[in-house]
């Protein structure tokens, strides 16, 4: 189903995991139901019985023993496939901690599962299609960076510590001064990438005391693409991108009873998932004639990727279980509003 008035712009889905241990061992409840005929979510609240489920509709749903590779295939392939004809894309996986984003985006490690994430499967179909396209040649390169507290780390840089600067150059447009970018040749070097990435994350997160959840990480991929027109002989570049974010947790902090630095940080980190939610709803409006991109670090340096030719791609995870009720709930409205 195509999104909304922007057609394919903007997609929503959703994704719900199965109860989990803890879950089970307290025996909670299942409140979410999907239907994947027509797209819905309906959301039970078993402390109001006599009010009707909540519903929502969205462009697919996939629920609990669905697959990452059904994602891709209908969702993150047709984005991939623009990436490689010269468009910006971005795929956001929103949600609680624990509901799903990285074993969506990350996935099962083994080649071949259909658990295998999203981001590797990208690798794959960036590499594929770059081995068989005759005469053209192929510039790949990719960053790997987090957001904290409205401040820009290098995940792959030298110092994990250092606060990078976002700029604004007349023709390049929004920059991070200093990032860097690493070039790929096959799918095994994007994967080193994000794995030396993933460890930085986390050695940063202790030496630094700060919990890795509440951060945003964007792996990018710049596909530069190079080949002779048969028409006049010239030579002619494309470039497109792909923008690969894992969302902090969306969990309301009055649940972890957050206080001073704590609340002040969650504070920033909310404010950067709102002005998310801003920029996207006034996209899918379409009427807006100002989208708010300079709110926050994460949209202003995602805004040539938002909007305009470029396709994007929210995926919300929810738990199943009754105990989640008011994030669930919450995540569902984000992700309502988003399309
Ligand atoms: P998040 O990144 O949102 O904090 P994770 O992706 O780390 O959450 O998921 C939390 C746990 O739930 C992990 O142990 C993960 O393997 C498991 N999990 C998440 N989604 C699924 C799923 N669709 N099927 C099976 N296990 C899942």
């Amino acid at each position: 189903m195509a999104a909304s008035n922007t057609g394919e712009t903007v997609r929503v889905i959703v994704r719900c995991r199965p109860m989990n241990q803890r879950e089970n061992d307290l025996q909670s409840q299942t409140i979410v139901s999907m239907d994947t005929q027509t797209n819905q979510v309906m959301l039970e609240n078993l402390e109001q019985t006599n009010e009707p489920p909540k519903q929502f509709t969205f462009d697919a749903v996939y629920p609990e023993n669905s697959i990452t590779e059904s994602i891709y295939t209908d969702s993150v392939f047709p984005l991939v496939e623009s990436v490689l004809e010269g468009y910006n894309a971005t795929v956001f996986a929103y949600g609680q901690t624990g509901c799903g984003k990285s074993y969506t985006m990350q996935g099962v490690n083994t080649p071949g599962s259909p658990q295998r994430g999203i981001i590797p499967r990208s690798f794959e179909h960036i590499f594929e299609a770059s081995s068989v396209a005759a005469g053209t040649k192929y510039l790949i390169r990719a960053s790997y960076l987090e957001i904290y507290n409205e401040s820009i780390r290098d995940l792959l840089g030298k110092d994990i510590k250092a606060a990078l600067d976002l700029k604004e150059h007349t023709d390049k447009g929004v920059y991070i001064q200093n990032l860097t970018w690493h070039q790929c040749t096959n799918v095994e070097d994007c994967e080193r990438l994000m794995d030396k990435g993933n460890k930085n994350r986390a050695t940063g997160a202790t030496l630094m005391n700060k919990d890795s959840s509440r951060s945003h990480s964007i792996f990018t991929i710049l596909t530069e693409m190079c080949s002779r027109s048969e028409v006049d002989g010239k030579e002619h570049i494309r470039a497109g991108k792909l923008n690969l974010v894992d969302l902090a947790g969306s969990e309301r902090q009055s649940k972890t009873h957050a206080e001073g630095e704590r609340l002040r940080e969650a504070t920033r980190i909310n404010l950067s998932l709102s002005a998310l939610g801003n920029v996207i709803s006034a996209l899918v409006d379409g009427r807006s004639k100002h989208i708010p991109y300079r709110d926050s670090k994460l949209t202003r340096l995602l805004q040539d990727s938002l909007g305009g030719n470029t396709k994007t791609l929210m995926v919300a995870a929810i738990s199943p279980a009754h105990d989640n009720y008011e994030e669930t709930l919450s995540t569902l409205r984000y992700a309502n509003r988003a399309k």
